[in-house]
């Protein structure tokens, strides 16, 4: 249930009412807005139906969520969230550029390409230190040392660092070292490590599922925020379909689908989409053009010799133009880059 509290509402009203949904076991989500407080009850539906919410001092209106995401809709809460990363802020108008290598190789490479995607004007820096392989004999990352060279880089070049996180027993100590916490495709419905990570209390860079549906993704999110993070930002990268001349087919409507069922913000990966360098700088617009909050580009100074996905990116120097060619459609559709 959405509780819409009147504008002359007081804090004793408000906390009076949360009060008694926490008494009861449920869930009691505050959402400020510019007009309006919300309260999310959320729970036991017969419970819920039980409180005569509408009797409390300074309730205008109660409403049902028909969504099955609740926290993740946009009857939840109307102005778009921000997550904010440092300086960085995702959703609030300016496109947010995560750019770096597939995986952490060396402390050398890693230095060389973040400084590389800072120049080309990158907003955060991208590695992964434990790797999703599909082949366990494939390069799994360098883990905790991957963690240390992406501190360091972080420290040469001020971008804050989104790596991924594929187990609850990692998180702790990849949230020591980094800024965003990211969840891969193969883990969107790993509800154990979703659970963890919505106790956590740094951002995550929810991505989707190999073949999830957007209501599916959404019920992942809404896992992370149950938890109490509700600083989740989606990102889309491609579904797997019948057609093999990409890597993935990435899904541009379901940026716009996005936009009106949630508040959340919502960026592009077109390097895992499409899985071949040249096709990235064309999707990468076609997703600025159709309302993306952000990209995330691979980048690597030498994609020849990459350990992973070397054939999906992009070298600094095409990195950069890329970002010169996005800004003026950022422009057309009324932001900046
Ligand atoms: C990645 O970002 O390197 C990655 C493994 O992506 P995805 O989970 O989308 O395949
Ligand atoms: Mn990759």
């Amino acid at each position: 249930m959405i509780i819409v509290l009147r504008p002359d509402a007081t804090d004793a009203d408000l906390d009076h009412i949360v009060k008694k949904l926490r008494d009861l076991g449920l869930q009691a989500h505050i959402s400020k807005g510019v007009e309006r407080t919300l309260v999310g009850a959320i729970g036991d539906e017969a419970v819920l139906r039980s409180i005569p919410l509408e009797a409390f001092p300074g309730v205008e209106n109660v409403l049902p969520i028909l969504k099955p995401f609740k926290l993740a809709s946009r009857d939840f809460r109307k102005e778009n969230s921000i997550v904010r990363i440092g300086n960085v802020e995702v959703g609030a108008g300016r496109i947010a550029v995560i750019a770096g290598p597939c995986a952490v190789e060396n402390r050398t490479l890693m230095v060389e390409i973040a400084k590389g995607v800072k120049e080309g004007g990158a907003n955060l820096l991208r590695g992964g230190a434990f790797k999703p392989r599909t082949s366990p004999y494939a390069f799994q990352g360098l883990e905790e040392e991957g963690l240390k060279y992406l501190v360091e880089a972080r420290e040469r070049t001020g971008l804050p660092i989104v790596t991924e996180v594929m187990d609850p027993r990692d998180i702790q100590l990849i949230a020591e070292h980094a800024d965003v916490l990211q969840i891969g495709a193969r883990n969107m419905q790993n509800f154990r490590l979703l659970k963890d990570v919505g106790l956590c209390k740094k951002p995550v860079l929810l991505k989707r599922g190999i073949s999830a549906t957007i209501k599916e993704w959404l019920m992942s999110a809404e896992y992370i925020m149950a938890g109490g993070n509700h600083q989740v930002i989606l990102c889309e990268r491609g579904i797997r379909t019948y057609e093999t001349e990409t890597r993935n087919t990435l899904d541009l409507a379901a940026i716009p689908v996005l936009k009106k069922l949630t508040h959340l913000p919502v960026i592009v990966d077109p390097s895992h989409a499409v899985g071949k360098r040249d096709l990235v700088a064309p999707m990468a617009k076609a997703a600025v053009a159709a309302g993306a909050d952000g990209l995330l580009i691979e980048v690597h100074a030498n994609p020849e010799e990459a350990l992973c996905d070397g054939e999906q990116s992009l070298k600094p120097a095409a990195f950069k133009q890329l970002m010169d060619d996005l800004r003026p459609i950022a422009r057309a559709v009324g932001r900046e880059i």
